[in-house]
């Protein structure tokens, strides 16, 4: 029997019931009854995963839904009780001489993992906690309000997106103008809410005994195995050798559009015939999806039905639904659930893939023995989605139609290119906001331009006076909600051209390591996982400039 969406519920928490199953799980740890209460624990965990995923997926669903909102608020409030329960439970354990049985018992990796997430949380910062949740929802909320009045229709920032790849050049200029017409209307409030959260996470961070933010975040992205050093030199390695080939790419780009000057509205248009959209709307993707995947793995068919009869897919770019692709799951169902936006381009199946081979690894990782283990640290989560991406190509023809298939793939490729430097433009920029939280809006804007000018040298807003000065960064939500997340996405990506690169030559084989990676889910660190699964670590010198050759050499550039 197929698990359907609609039936997946979990019991409401409450800080009561928190609070007496802390007491019962200490009381069973104080009795030498490890292994129940590792076990009743990772249960709770799961359980109240599940619920907290239900929250958050039915408020982005519906922003406009005032209990969805409500229940999210509650979800919000809460989150710091679970956090210090949690924290509690892991230090009691961590407390116990017999390390190596706790190893046994949860795995080498939980336990590092658990060392380092008690350093992340005291119960002197629950209510900043709280707040940080509270900021991050409002400019959520703040996207989602966008009512933009382009070609005739009342759009959200999602609905606009087609307009910046269109053939008229005009048009591309006026969606952006529009698009950076909203955050300028908003800027005050913008620059407010990031600069409430900078100095809050400071804050945070002092009370934790750390210098700044920064050292904190990386231990709430559970980093265990490089640091930021290995990240500064990563950054370097793009702009060495990245940087370069995407400015031939824009270069090329101009003349084969004929354009005297390339600004930022021309940058989308990737290709001059038209950048590649769907072959058809959201039942033609969703049908043919099938297809393309019972082509590439059984498993992977396999589970693709699952979703899909299932129900665990939420698509479609609707009023009020907030902006954005993501997956989440309900661990108590072993069930994951993708959500995006779709709005035509082909941007909808970069994000229905990348999303696919998220859930997909969740999935393979339902039955490992702690709930640690399900999603792994994003930069290895990342490479599961963005593999995906370009394991594909072979079937891509099922979704863009077969005579576009080529095209397309060169458009994907050159993408996932173009990202490397504006990812790690979004990484340098955060540590430097959070190495000088005293930084007034304005001087974050300059540290913006600053560095937009090293990774992206060609970008020229023209008229567009307010991403001219430095404020792009302010339409990028993981700056606001999840930071330091960002260079996650470009190490991930420096591992998916390496998938690329050897599907090319050993199909089968690559596959295989895929499936089996994604079996793996977070049970090692994130340069365990890539080299058993035969990639060379982003932080290993040549890594990036192998990958980078091949690819140039596939473009012709
Ligand atoms: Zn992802």
């Amino acid at each position: 029997m197929t698990v359907q969406f609609a039936d997946v519920s979990a019991p409401r928490p409450t800080r009561d019931g928190l609070a007496s199953l802390g007491a019962e799980l200490q009381a069973q740890i104080d009795q030498g009854e490890r292994t129940a209460a590792l076990a009743k624990w990772d249960q709770a965990r799961r359980s109240y995963e599940s619920w907290s995923s239900l929250v958050y997926l039915r408020f982005a669903q519906d922003t406009a839904d005032e209990h969805a909102k409500a229940e999210r608020e509650y979800a919000d409030s809460l989150a710091p009780a679970a956090l210090a329960l949690d924290t509690e439970i892991k230090q009691q354990l961590l407390a116990d001489p017999d390390r190596t049985g706790l190893e046994h018992l949860a795995g080498a990796h939980a336990v590092r993992l658990w060392q380092t997430d008690v350093t992340i949380f005291h119960p002197s910062i629950a209510g900043d906690l709280e707040q940080e949740a509270k900021l991050y929802a409002s400019y959520t909320e703040l996207l989602a309000s966008a009512k933009i009045e382009f070609d005739g229709k009342t759009l959200n920032l999602a609905g606009l997106g087609p307009y910046n790849e269109d053939l008229r050049r005009e048009t591309r200029h006026d969606a952006q103008a529009a698009r950076r017409g909203f955050f300028e209307q908003n800027a005050r409030e913008f620059d407010r809410i990031y600069d409430e959260l900078v100095k809050l996470r400071h804050g945070i961070a002092l009370k934790l005994g750390d210098p700044s933010f920064t050292p904190l975040g990386y231990r709430r992205m559970r980093r265990v195995d490089y640091d930021a050093g290995d990240v500064a030199r990563y950054r370097q390695q793009v702009a060495t050798h990245v940087v370069p080939l995407v400015a031939r790419i824009v270069e090329a780009r101009r003349v084969a559009n004929g354009l005297v000057h390339l600004y930022f509205w021309d940058e989308a248009l990737i290709d001059p015939q038209g950048n590649v959209k769907p072959a058809g709307g959201y039942e033609y993707l969703v049908d043919h999806a099938q297809t393309m995947f019972d082509g590439i793995n059984p498993e992977l068919a396999d589970f693709y039905r699952l979703m899909k009869v299932g129900g665990f897919m939420d698509l479609k770019n609707r009023p009020s639904k907030a902006g954005g692709g993501f997956c989440t799951s309900f661990p108590s169902f072993g069930m994951p659930f993708i959500y995006a936006n779709f709005n035509g381009t082909h941007g909808d199946i970069n994000v229905f893939t990348h999303e696919m081979g998220h859930a997909f690894q969740n999935y393979k990782s339902r039955d490992l023995p702690v709930i640690d283990y399900l999603w792994p640290t994003s930069e290895s989560a990342e490479i599961h989605s963005m593999s995906l991406e370009f394991l594909t190509y072979p079937q891509i023809g099922e979704l863009v139609g077969d005579a576009e298939a080529a095209r397309f793939r060169r458009m994907h490729l050159i993408g996932a290119l173009e990202f490397l430097p504006y990812g790690v433009l979004v990484d340098h920029f955060q540590h430097e906001v959070y190495a000088n939280p005293e930084a007034t809006p304005a001087e974050r804007h300059a540290i913006w331009q600053r560095l937009e000018r090293i990774y992206l040298p060609w970008r020229d807003y023209g008229d567009l006076a307010y991403p001219a000065k430095g404020a792009r960064w302010q339409a990028q939500l993981h700056i606001y909600g999840m930071p330091f997340y960002y260079i996650d996405y470009t190490l991930a990506q420096c591992c998916a051209l390496q998938f690329w690169a050897r599907a090319r030559r050993e199909p089968v084989a690559s596959m295989k390591a895929y499936v089996t990676l994604c079996g793996l889910g977070g049970s090692a660190p994130f340069q365990e996982l890539v080299k058993g699964a035969g990639l060379i670590s982003p932080f290993a010198a040549g890594a990036l400039e192998d990958v980078v050759r091949e690819a140039a050499m596939e473009l012709g550039l």
